[in-house]
């Protein structure tokens, strides 16, 4: 067996019943290939032009997943086939995928960005700006889009406490907004945090997706 498939192996026999999001952005087909080869069939892109090529050289039956920020007019490239978009950070990126996936007859998975870390650069929403979004626009209007439920990133430390606040925050306002806007949709069942350094500690508190890149694949070299 691979390297890369022993690691896949052995990752996804501590995380359970959630999901592995195996991250595999900036590694060559050929490695994706020896986690596909050991069962993997979920990975996670975070560039448009590079999934592009991923999803078109690679077996048909691998969902992908769009993870890193997404640009308005990068979504149309993608929405006709992509599994779930981790990463709707604005109302006008949504309104975007909302848009290019009614015109090509498709319901698009989608999670809420969350922005629960320390740092400024970090992408997302707050939890008060996705409440007012949907107070003016109730979810169900988006009739493109399904919400599964949200995406958050810790802060980048090793202090674990902070980490732990960090996906604290995530799953409480996860269960706010599940409470006030999705009480009846089963599809809204969706948390993902936890990547390489912190996966761990994201399952202890509430996560059931997980975004796993370097330990995986390993470092990425840029
Ligand atoms: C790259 C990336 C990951 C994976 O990070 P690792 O530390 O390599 O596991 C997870 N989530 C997002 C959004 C990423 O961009």
């Amino acid at each position: 067996m691979s390297e890369i498939g022993q690691r896949y192996k052995e990752i996804l026999a501590t995380v359970g019943n959630s999901t592995l999001v195996a991250v595999s952005k900036f590694h060559p087909e050929a490695e994706l290939m020896d986690a596909y080869n050991e069962g993997c069939r979920t990975f996670g892109e975070s560039h448009v032009q590079e999934l592009e090529r991923k999803h078109t050289l690679l077996p048909s039956d691998i969902e992908w997943h769009f993870i890193g920020h997404l640009q308005r007019n990068k979504v149309a490239k993608i929405v006709p086939y992509v599994s779930l978009i981790h990463s709707v950070d604005s109302l006008r990126l949504l309104e975007e995928i909302n848009k290019q996936a009614l015109k090509v007859g498709r319901k698009v998975s989608v999670l809420l960005q969350l922005h629960v870390a320390a740092e400024e650069t970090k992408f997302g929403f707050t939890l008060s700006e996705i409440e007012d979004m949907f107070q003016a626009t109730a979810p169900e209007q988006f009739t493109g889009v399904c919400f599964k439920g949200i995406m958050a990133m810790a802060t980048n430390t090793d202090d674990e406490k902070r980490i732990t606040e960090d996906f604290e925050n995530a799953l409480s306002a996860f269960s706010r907004l599940k409470e006030k806007f999705f009480a009846t949709s089963a599809d809204f069942s969706i948390r993902s945090y936890g990547m390489s350094d912190d996966y761990l500690i994201a399952l202890r508190h509430g996560s059931n997706m997980v975004r796993v890149g370097t330990s995986i694949f390993g470092s990425r070299g840029y």
